[in-house]
């Protein structure tokens, strides 16, 4: 499996950092090793001082696909969590200011963190789903698919042109503003709308 992952889907996210809000989808990978296993401690990587969390809505890839049409996108997901797409910043604004990829600053063990898998059946509609995450208690991001600037089937159909879709790949859609730090110590508990997906100490 693989972590297709969308940058700047949000305007006041891109904004906070300062980007262009791109006409595209930004599209980045994390690979499997990415993956953080629920019960296993999450250590803050020794190779970062600024380590951000980004709380995203995921989806789960249900069907192998390669030119997925938008139309048909829907069926090609089966299952919604929210994540965080863990992000070395201080590395990410070195990679950005050389013009280098981000592999450094988003790819590395155990930077994404899955919610538990809650079945699209649930979702009355897409593009209104609340999800939200508090760091130590306090709200610290709320989003809303609504502000999407590519909601989820854009997404779907754009990356199957460069990736083929495989049977348990993993979506990041983006993040909200309020993307920040965290320290050692730190709590993060991320919800879809008022229910909680992850828990996660860093350790
Ligand atoms: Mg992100």
């Amino acid at each position: 499996m693989k972590f297709l992952c969308i940058g700047r889907n949000y305007v006041e996210h891109a904004k906070e950092l300062g980007n262009e809000v791109p006409d595209e989808p930004v599209i980045f990978m994390k690979p499997k090793s990415a993956l953080h296993q629920v019960n296993s401690p999450f250590y803050y990587p020794e190779f970062t001082n600024e380590l951000h969390y980004e709380c995203e809505v995921v989806l789960r890839i249900s069907k192998n696909g390669k030119y997925v049409q938008e139309k048909a996108a829907k069926s090609y997901y089966d299952a919604i969590s929210v994540g965080i797409d863990f992000t070395a910043r201080d590395i990410q604004n070195e990679l950005k200011k050389k013009g280098l990829p981000w592999e450094k600053a988003k790819a590395w063990d155990n930077s994404a963190i899955l919610g538990v898998w809650q079945p699209m059946s649930l979702v009355n509609d897409v593009k209104n789903i609340n999800f939200s995450m508090k760091k130590n208690g306090d709200l610290v991001q709320l989003g809303n698919t609504k502000d999407m600037i590519h909601g989820f089937d854009k997404i779907i159909a754009y990356v199957s042109n460069y990736f083929s879709l495989n049977i348990g790949d993993v979506i990041f859609t983006g993040t909200p503003k309020g993307v920040g730090e965290c320290v050692v110590g730190d709590e993060l508990e991320g919800f879809l709308a008022d229910t909680t997906m992850f828990k996660l100490l860093v350790q």
